[in-house]
């Protein structure tokens, strides 16, 4: 009997589904380490990072736990720092990857993705207040967390954050401050696209308007179906390896390609909103990016913030995010996604989270309620004279959060952190979920390498050990390596710049 005949187009030994962050870093990291391999990317809109890499899509906040609270929770009168030490360890990861491909020529202009911008944390009233010192106590001991500094002081505060003091009743409220200069502020879109510019000088076909709609294994190989969103043509490529960064749909995708690792998950999609400024009397007396306490119900992610963003050479604030429904998957989605996702196996996932995450669902109807109004007078929490002629709203990026299955009663719970998915042979992963995303890709995509590519770990050591110099080591004990590649990628970066609690500013 005849064999049948495989049917494809082309071949390629790596296919990236999407142009955001994620693909781009894997794309990068890959063909450093095997310029020989063939990558193909496929994007569905016209452009790289459209969706949530897009710079007004996302906070560009560095997240490494300088300021973000719902790092540290506190328990029993203890601060629990386990969760701020991991995710910094990881943003030094990050750190030192763009600042070994800045040194390779792949990345040209630092400036350009990643700037200095303190990070503060914010409390108000006295049970803020004293968890804010307690949590200072707590990480400003270990050398991770360099040059914080603490303050109570009205005038200091005044002096560092001219615009939030403006109108202040500190009599009223008491507030307190914990700031770090170690912080900083990055255009995960701009990142994305000095990524690609390489990729492509250095032989990866990128095709925007082509949409992946299917995904399905034959033998060694994965035949991914394509469509040209642009004249219908359809084709298929075969595939060693895949990686779907697909952002919101890449759980849909994962679930069609057949991956047992995802049955039962489901995806519950979460929106937001900004209220933006680009009045540079304002943002003048704001330079920094200053996180506070979330309300009650409230996602980890949706804590308020108001940001110095650094975009395109333009500085603006940002403020938010407000939290907001929608049933889209993706920003540029279809009002069908979730239906669409609910099959059999998710169906007591979504339920059980329907049934448990009250606090959240009344969080989301308030917020979606909430008009122009009602977000200033969130923002005047912040900035007591905000005035409405400064601000539009901007519509921000969609999180579709990964809810997992879990054992009766619950039978699943919603995760609000990133979930790195793979097959058992490591010829397809994925990335699911939302935070702290973008700022630890290259430490997501490290172990990436390590779960799909495990047996070439050993060949790639040394150029592994150029990308991440601290790799295997623990940056929370090692001090000294902490400061040496801290050292390297201050300078490599550009990041040089310190300032101090009384208001001024130095190049170093
Ligand atoms: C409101 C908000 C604030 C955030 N703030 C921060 C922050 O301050 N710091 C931080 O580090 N992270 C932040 N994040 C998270 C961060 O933005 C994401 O983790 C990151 O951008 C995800 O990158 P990605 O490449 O996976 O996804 P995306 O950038 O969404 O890229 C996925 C791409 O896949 C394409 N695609 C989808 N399906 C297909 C298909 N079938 N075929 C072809 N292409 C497809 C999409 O069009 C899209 O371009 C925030 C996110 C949101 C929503």
């Amino acid at each position: 009997m005849a064999e049948k005949k495989d049917h494809y187009d082309d071949e390629v030994d790596v296919l990236l589904v999407g142009a955001g962050i994620m693909s781009a870093t894997l794309g990068a990291m890959l063909q450093a380490l095997e310029p020989g391999w063939t990558q193909v990317i496929y994007e569905r809109l016209d452009g790289a990072a459209q969706e949530s890499s897009y710079p007004f899509n996302n906070a560009g906040t560095g997240h490494s736990a300088l300021c973000e609270l719902n790092y540290t929770p506190e328990k029993n009168g203890r601060i629990d720092v386990s969760k701020a030490m991991n995710i910094n360890e990881k943003f030094q990861l990050s750190r030192q990857f763009w600042s070994n491909r800045v040194e390779n020529g792949v990345l040209t202009d630092p400036s350009a993705f990643i700037n200095p911008v303190p990070h503060v944390s914010f409390g108000q009233g006295e049970d803020q207040i004293g968890y804010l010192k307690r949590r200072y106590d707590a990480l400003s001991a270990n050398h991770m967390f360099p040059q914080m500094q603490y303050t109570e002081d009205r005038d200091q505060f005044a002096r560092m954050l001219p615009l939030m003091a403006q109108g202040r009743d500190f009599d009223a409220e008491p507030v307190a401050i914990s700031w770090t200069d170690a912080g900083t502020d990055i255009n995960y879109g701009a990142l994305t696209k000095q990524f690609l510019d390489s990729a492509k000088e250095n032989g990866t076909v990128i095709r925007y308007g082509h949409e992946v709609t299917n995904i399905k294994r034959e033998g060694n190989f994965w035949k991914v179906s394509v469509k040209n969103l642009r004249n219908g043509d359809r084709k298929v490529t075969r595939a060693r390896f895949v990686f779907v960064g697909a952002g919101g749909y890449a759980l849909d995708l994962l679930r069609k390609a057949g991956v047992p690792e995802v049955r039962g998950y489901a995806g519950f999609p979460i929106s937001g909103m900004w209220l933006r400024t680009t009045n540079q009397e304002l943002v003048a007396q704001h330079q920094a990016k200053v996180y506070g306490k979330a309300k009650v119900g409230a996602p980890p992610m949706s804590v308020p913030h108001l940001d110095l963003r650094v975009v395109d050479g333009e500085q603006s604030l940002l403020f938010g995010p407000y939290g907001g429904w929608t049933p889209k998957f993706m920003k540029k989605g279809s009002y069908l996604d979730l239906f669409k996702s609910i099959r059999p196996d998710n169906i007591p996932s979504y339920l059980g989270v329907a049934a448990t995450n009250f606090n959240l669902v009344t969080y989301l109807v308030e917020e979606v309620f909430r008009n122009f109004d009602g977000k200033m007078e969130v923002l005047r929490e912040y900035y007591p004279e905000a005035d409405p002629k400064d601000w539009q709203e901007v519509v921000a990026g969609q999180r579709v959060q990964v809810i997992k299955p879990t054992a009766a009663p619950r039978f699943g719970s919603l995760e609000f952190g990133t979930a790195l998915v793979n097959d058992q042979n490591g010829t397809i992963a994925g990335i699911l979920g939302a935070s702290p995303g973008a700022s630890i890709t290259p430490a997501a995509m490290l172990e990436l390498l390590e779960r799909c590519f495990g047996e070439r770990m050993i060949d790639w050591g040394d150029k592994l050990h150029e990308m991440f110099p601290t790799y295997g080591k623990s940056l929370k004990r090692d001090r000294a390596a902490y400061e040496e590649q801290w050292a390297w990628t201050q300078k490599t970066l550009g990041l040089d710049v310190e300032r101090h609690l009384d208001g001024q500013g130095t190049a170093k």
